[in-house]
């Protein structure tokens, strides 16, 4: 079994944890344990939100949302040895859902997707679906459902949303720069376009006195990935995989959490994951000096596992990158083609019954691939949206006589 370096108990939330995790990247929050190289542990997570969101039938929840505490991350682990330019190891040896049983806090049994509110998060169909809205899913082994999107069955592709090493005090101090930049090109934006360093809400493990101010101060929020790796959100982060962290802060200080029980290639709609709490068994290695020995100057990369939802048909939508309201042409952006190629996915999902927000809210959640697949025939970029067949019980495919219409219900909306 693997040592257990970071307990917690789902019933209390990450701040009232014997040892509390933290909620922004900053190389002063200390180490909540220090592990060898060439160890098996084990880290216990909250749901991302610390578990704010709950098992039932309104988005309310999702609507007021606080997200000044998010993401609530456990660790941070120390590595004996790590010194900055060297590659910290860590294989994904399993996750999963908590192990107990069905409770109140997401992991417990069952999990959820949201859609945020335009006002409080936003998605990437935000300007089509401004208000916010939920699917809870049940835990059947390794599948998922829901009473919200009924008709839908499939396979998790379960992984962490976000891990990542400390940034040293130069690299965050040119995150701050940089974003603090980009706000300033739109600064009263909604949703906005990234998020400054906020005091209130702020969580720093065990750290008091000057080193919390501080941290609270200057913590670089966890949404984005950047150079220590953080929120990634790549769904083939799973079992087996191999990650290769850069070390910027010395004992490399590895964090995280954000546990996936299952996503789709682009998490659309920014809680699109099935999120949950849980555990992640990891072995964590050294490679001394890795960064420069792999030409690693910026990002984590990794090898992916073999252990995956086995879907092998598709429905595939493809998008380009023309705003078709206003028949306006944009210079090869990947982000408007993906996006409408979901649009188009919705727009047919629509012909069987679900609804629009049902759609997006699959789209989300379950294993779909999205592919870039070109991103040089001037001036259109083209994605495409993979959606498996096989998760449906009915025949979604095109033909016959036409798309089999029934009331498929709906999800949970906000008041
Ligand atoms: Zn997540």
């Amino acid at each position: 079994m693997p040592d257990l370096v970071f307990s917690v108990d789902q019933a209390k939330s990450m701040r009232d944890q014997a040892v509390p995790g933290h909620n922004r990247w900053h190389p002063d929050v200390p180490a909540a344990v220090m592990v060898r190289p060439d160890s098996d542990i084990r880290i216990e997570c909250r749901e991302w939100t610390d578990a704010q969101i709950g098992n039932n039938d309104s988005a309310n929840d999702v609507r007021d949302v606080k997200l000044d505490g998010c993401h609530m991350l456990s660790g941070p682990i120390g590595i004996e040895g790590a010194e900055p330019g060297d590659l910290l190891v860590v294989d994904i040896l399993d996750l999963g859902p908590v192990p107990q049983e069905v409770g109140e806090a997401p992991g417990q049994g069952w999990g959820y997707t949201g859609v945020f509110s335009k006002q409080n998060g936003g998605g990437f169909l935000t300007d089509h679906y401004p208000d916010a809205y939920k699917a809870i899913w049940d835990f059947h082994g390794q599948v998922a459902t829901s009473r919200h999107i009924p008709g839908v069955r499939f396979t998790g592709i379960t992984h962490p949303g976000l891990f990542g090493t400390a940034p040293s005090a130069e690299l965050l101090g040119r995150w701050n720069e940089r974003e603090r930049a980009l706000i300033a090109t739109d600064p009263d934006r909604v949703p906005p376009l990234a998020l400054p360093p906020l005091e209130s809400g702020t969580l720093a493990g065990t750290a008091t006195g000057e080193t919390l101010a501080a941290i609270a101060r200057d913590g670089a929020r966890t949404v984005p990935p950047r150079e220590n790796g953080g929120n990634h959100d790549i769904k083939n982060f799973s079992r087996g995989s191999r990650v290769f962290y850069p070390v910027h802060q010395a004992g490399g200080l590895l964090s995280g959490g954000d546990l996936h029980f299952s996503q789709g290639d682009g998490e659309i709609t920014f809680c699109g994951a099935i999120e949950m709490g849980g555990f992640i068994d990891f072995h964590v290695d050294l490679i001394k000096g890795g960064m420069e020995t792999y030409g690693v100057t910026t990002n984590p990369f990794f090898m992916p596992g073999n252990v995956e939802p086995r879907y092998s048909e598709f429905v595939t939508f493809i998008g380009i990158s023309v705003d078709h309201e206003t028949n306006t042409n944009y210079y090869n952006d990947a982000t408007l083609a993906y996006r409408n190629a979901c649009l188009n996915a919705i727009a047919y999902l629509k012909k069987f019954g679900y609804s629009g927000e049902q759609a997006y809210l699959l789209l989300g959640a379950a294993p779909i691939e999205g592919r870039v697949s070109g991103v040089v025939d001037i001036p259109n970029a083209c994605c495409s949206l993979y959606l498996p067949t096989q998760i449906f019980d009915f025949d979604i495919r095109p033909g016959g006589a036409g798309p089999q219409k029934a009331d498929r219900g709906q999800c949970a909306v906000s008041s």
